[in-house]
């Protein structure tokens, strides 16, 4: 496995493949790597003849200062634990080797309701910086194939929508959420939690699981409101509670309004925030 750290040393190793034909698997992340993380890695190791893993952590999509001085920074673990698993290729670039000077990044997608809902509500700005990195990082390493996982659905769809509307070459695969043995979703994040911040996180994936059978035998507004009470009666922070189209992200009132739909939430404890999301059909 190498490490590389420059665009122009990255694309020259990576054209060699190019000429054999070979596929190029891509996943970006952030770095302070968990099994999440790996499953991903895993996947576009089956599928590729190379397999590159971008660490970068994107000032743009920071609308928090103090969460960006706060993301953990662990490439030396970051880098074994890729070697383990079968990755070819870490790209860790400096910001300015991601945004040179002159560099024209701004996309002005018109994502629709995709980026207005629940997390764009949240986090203003942060997925025009995430899609303008993730476009950034396409034409670096002009992947055949893109990983990203469901963890972050609303990113994914974002991404995807990204990659429909520029008519980019390159095909989007979703990957499962990783849980904890308790459900919580793995996250870089979970590790800024107190020990009893991280016994109530593994509650949330106990109520969105037991959401997901109400929803078989309740209408979806009772499903929300036992959910909703549920987190109210132990002090959860729910920033949103949201059962979502999984196309337009907006809310619906019925399962059979849509094709597919997706619960998302996000919930602070000590602060840190938590998403989670489960399919309900
Ligand atoms: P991050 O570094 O947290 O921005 O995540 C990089 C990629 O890993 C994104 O596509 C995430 O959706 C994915 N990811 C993060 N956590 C998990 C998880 N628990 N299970 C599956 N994929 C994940």
């Amino acid at each position: 496995m190498q490490i590389i750290t420059t665009v122009s040393e990255l694309q020259s190793r990576l054209n060699l493949f190019r000429i054999k034909k070979g596929k190029i698997g891509f996943v970006p992340t952030m770095g302070a790597l968990h099994r999440g993380h790996t499953s991903l890695i895993r996947k576009s190791v089956s599928e590729n003849m190379v397999t590159v893993c971008s660490i970068f952590v994107n000032p743009s999509q920071f609308d928090d200062k103090k969460d960006l001085d706060k993301y953990p920074r662990t490439l030396e673990k970051d880098s074994a634990m890729l070697k383990a698993v079968g990755c070819d290729i870490v790209f860790a670039p400096s910001v300015e080797e991601v945004y040179p000077p002159d560099l024209l990044v701004a996309l002005n997608i018109d994502f629709g309701s995709l980026d207005k809902t629940m997390e764009g509500a949240f986090r203003i700005g942060h997925f025009k910086g995430m899609s303008e990195v993730v476009k950034r990082f396409l034409d670096i390493v002009q992947p055949d194939n893109l990983y990203m996982g469901q963890k972050d659905f609303q990113q994914y769809s974002i991404v995807k929508n990204m990659i429909e509307q520029l008519g980019l070459p390159v095909r989007i695969v979703s990957c499962p959420i990783i849980r904890e043995i308790d459900g919580l979703a793995m996250s870089s994040r979970n590790i800024r939690l107190s020990p009893e911040g991280r016994i109530k996180a593994a509650k949330i994936s106990k109520i969105l699981f037991e959401a997901r059978k109400n929803a078989e035998t309740l209408p979806l507004d009772e499903v929300k409101r036992i959910a909703l009470a549920q987190f109210s009666n132990n002090s959860y922070s729910v920033d949103y509670f949201s059962i979502v189209d999984t196309h337009t992200l907006e809310e619906v009132q019925n399962l059979e309004d849509a094709n597919q739909v997706v619960l998302c939430t996000t919930i602070r404890v000590d602060g840190v925030r938590l998403l989670d999301n489960i399919i309900l059909k």
